[in-house]
């Protein structure tokens, strides 16, 4: 954790996640050491999107890095619903095959949830399969989805109490923001989800204590919306191509700016981060902060479905 120059925290996400990937290393030894094959992640990237063929490969190199077999099944772009779901269903019936991920977006004619729907819940890594989501929201242990588990761990490991705090929530996706609720209210917080048809956003995030923004929208999240002094988790990933706005959103930072100039784009969140570095207790930087976590809570996610499955063995 280091502290900006304006005031807020910056929640190292990196340092974070390096301790949960090392973690989930040991495990992999000891589960070897048992005498049993390695944990296996498998994942289905279907179509040629060019920021999941970064996401993907991203992937499989930190499951390797831990021990995790990690095998890359690709789908051309023309690939029909029905042979993703033969490939899904091979993959289920593979005793090998651990953890399955199909990473979205899936090509247009393929409907996510019959993919999704299609995963064996006990090899479902990402926590999407309503068997898993339906378990989280009863309160049973589950495999919970990678963003929301990635940050209670940044929130538990940064010392941020949860319980009897007013949490506010943008977004109500499958993926961030629904579960990101569900976990916060297991811990006792007090939850708010807002979307796009909340009315008053400002007014309703500004009560927040803890406030996720899951929404997609570069820097939606101004000055206005937070408390002074609560912790900002943001969550978006969004592109900067002008390097006016950059200069704009990170206070003349000539770093952003070149990097605009430079590769053409720059990443900001769904925060605007020189608004929130005044205004925030603690802020999640872009990128550096609920990324890494993400792909950390995979990794252990696909330890913990190893173990389940084959632990007794
Ligand atoms: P999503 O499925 O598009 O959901 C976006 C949510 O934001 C929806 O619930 C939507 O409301 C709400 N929303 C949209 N515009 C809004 C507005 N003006 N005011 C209030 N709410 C608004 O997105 P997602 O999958 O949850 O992802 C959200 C962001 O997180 C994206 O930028 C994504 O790239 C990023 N992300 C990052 C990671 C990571 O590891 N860092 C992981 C996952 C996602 P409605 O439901 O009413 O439409």
């Amino acid at each position: 954790m280091t502290v900006a120059a304006s005031g807020a925290r910056i929640l190292d996400g990196e340092k974070v996640a390096a301790a949960m990937r090392a973690e989930t290393a040991s495990l992999v030894r000891a589960f070897v050491g048992e005498g049993r094959q390695g944990p296996r992640l498998d994942v289905i990237l279907a179509g040629e999107n060019p920021a999941s063929l970064i996401y993907v490969r991203n992937k499989a190199r930190a499951a390797e890095e831990v021990g995790i077999l990690a095998e890359v099944h690709r789908l051309p772009a023309g690939a029909t619903e029905g042979e993703l779901l033969d490939l899904i269903a091979s993959l289920n019936a593979s005793d090998d095959v651990d953890g399955i991920l199909v990473q979205m977006p899936l090509p247009d004619g393929i409907d996510p949830r019959k993919a999704i729907f299609a995963v064996d819940p006990a090899k479902d890594v990402d926590g999407f399969h309503p068997a898993n989501s339906g378990r989280l929201w009863a309160g049973e242990d589950v495999l919970a989805p990678c963003t929301p588990s990635g940050i209670m761990e940044l929130l538990d490991r940064e010392g941020i109490r949860v319980e009897g705090r007013e949490a506010v929530v943008i977004g109500r996706s499958e993926i961030v923001g629904k579960p990101m609720a569900a976990l916060l209210l297991r811990r006792h917080a007090t939850v708010t989800i807002c979307h796009s048809r909340t009315a008053d956003l400002a007014l309703v995030c500004s009560r927040a204590e803890i406030l996720v923004a899951a929404v997609g929208k570069a820097a939606l999240v101004t000055g206005d919306f937070i408390r002074r002094g609560a912790v900002v988790i943001d969550v978006g990933m969004n592109r900067v191509t002008d390097p006016e706005e950059a200069s704009r959103l990170f206070d003349g930072d000539p770093g952003r700016i070149e990097q605009v100039r430079s590769k053409g784009h720059t990443l900001v969140g769904d925060v605007h981060p020189a608004q929130a570095r005044r205004k925030a207790g603690a802020l999640t930087p872009v990128p550096g902060g609920v990324g890494p976590l993400t792909i950390a809570a995979l990794l252990r996610n696909t330890m913990t479905a190893a173990r389940a499955r084959r632990g007794r063995r």
